[in-house]
């Protein structure tokens, strides 16, 4: 069965090389943003099943500073948010409250203020289609409001 599975394995890399890049990727653009009344505009996100990146942008419609209001935009597996909110707490502004390498995290942007935007790109290849995703602002006791399911699929 290993061996199986490490032929399908290599078989997918070698196909991975055969197909041209430009082929196989697909970047899908998301948009959400936060205010200063500590929510994020949506609660819900798709993610078509086809797309191979995902360029996520963050936009903060308030005007409170990241120091009183940040928000960040980080994806999680539904089980680990509540996990990955606590150990963020302590991480501090200046680490974006994510605790520094934590592998529960999938994607992230930094924690912005009011009238700030930022992004950031992933790969969908960390996600399975029809898994349990959410994402959260990490900001101390932002997760209580601030999240929702993200769809992949
Ligand atoms: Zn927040």
């Amino acid at each position: 069965m290993k061996m199986l599975v490490q032929t399908a394995a290599a078989l997918v890399l070698l196909a991975a090389c055969i197909l041209p890049a430009q082929a196989a990727d697909k970047v899908c653009k998301l948009a959400i943003e936060g205010n200063d009344m500590m929510k994020y505009d949506q609660q819900e996100l798709k993610v078509a099943g086809d797309c191979t990146q995902v360029e996520l942008t963050l936009k903060h419609a308030g005007k409170l500073p990241a120091q009183a209001m940040g928000h960040n935009w980080t994806l999680v597996q539904t089980a680990d948010l509540a996990a990955v909110a606590n150990a963020g707490m302590s991480a501090g502004l200046d680490k974006d409250y994510i605790e520094p390498g934590d592998k529960r995290v999938i994607a992230h942007t930094k924690v912005i203020g009011g009238g700030q935007s930022t992004s950031v790109t992933f790969a969908t290849a960390a996600l399975k289609k029809g898994g349990d995703y959410s994402f959260l602002c990490t900001f101390p006791g932002h997760s209580a409001l601030m999240k929702g399911k993200l769809i992949f699929g």
